[in-house]
């Protein structure tokens, strides 16, 4: 069965950034599924799903602008210290999960003053060449329940009715 709209894809993967760094990986874990058409996966690497089938592995290299964007100058931001309350060690390269309004965002410290805490609020993979290594390990049509619900049923991990 070829990967195409509202089929259930099984895969396996590893993304590295263009050093071969290890951004992610489903190694160890449960393979990801998806319901192919529905917007789960970036545009970018849905494409290359289409038309692949179980036991396919294949490569897909997804650009900065296709993924999280490219670093924007204006979102580093000199805030002040008492943004993070009691947190009283505070180093560059840690990040910290912020909420304005109803979106959460991770910032990155990336310097620290004494009265203020210059923070990066591009996401952590701005401007980062994604570089998928693909494993299909299942593809099967959704259910209708699946359909109307927009998500997979796995048995033993769905409660709600
Ligand atoms: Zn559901």
């Amino acid at each position: 069965m070829k990967i195409g709209k509202h089929k259930v894809v099984s895969f396996n993967y590893t993304l590295t950034d263009n050093n071969g760094e290890v951004i992610d990986s489903t190694e160890g874990q449960k393979s990801l599924a998806y319901i192919h058409g529905a917007g789960t996966l970036k545009a970018a690497l849905e494409n290359k799903m289409t038309g692949k089938q179980a036991d396919d592995a294949f490569q897909v290299t997804v650009q900065p602008e296709d993924a999280y964007g490219i670093p924007d100058a204006s979102l580093i931001k000199e805030v002040s210290r008492d943004l993070f309350g009691d947190i009283e060690q505070i180093e560059a390269g840690m990040q910290f999960q912020t909420k304005s309004g109803d979106v959460a965002e991770m910032v990155t410290v990336v310097a620290v003053g004494d009265k203020t805490v210059t923070v990066d609020c591009n996401h952590p993979l701005a401007g980062i060449t994604l570089n998928f290594d693909i494993h299909v390990v299942d593809v099967r049509d959704a259910t209708p329940e699946e359909m109307t619900h927009g998500h997979i049923h796995e048995q033993g991990d769905h409660q709600h009715k």
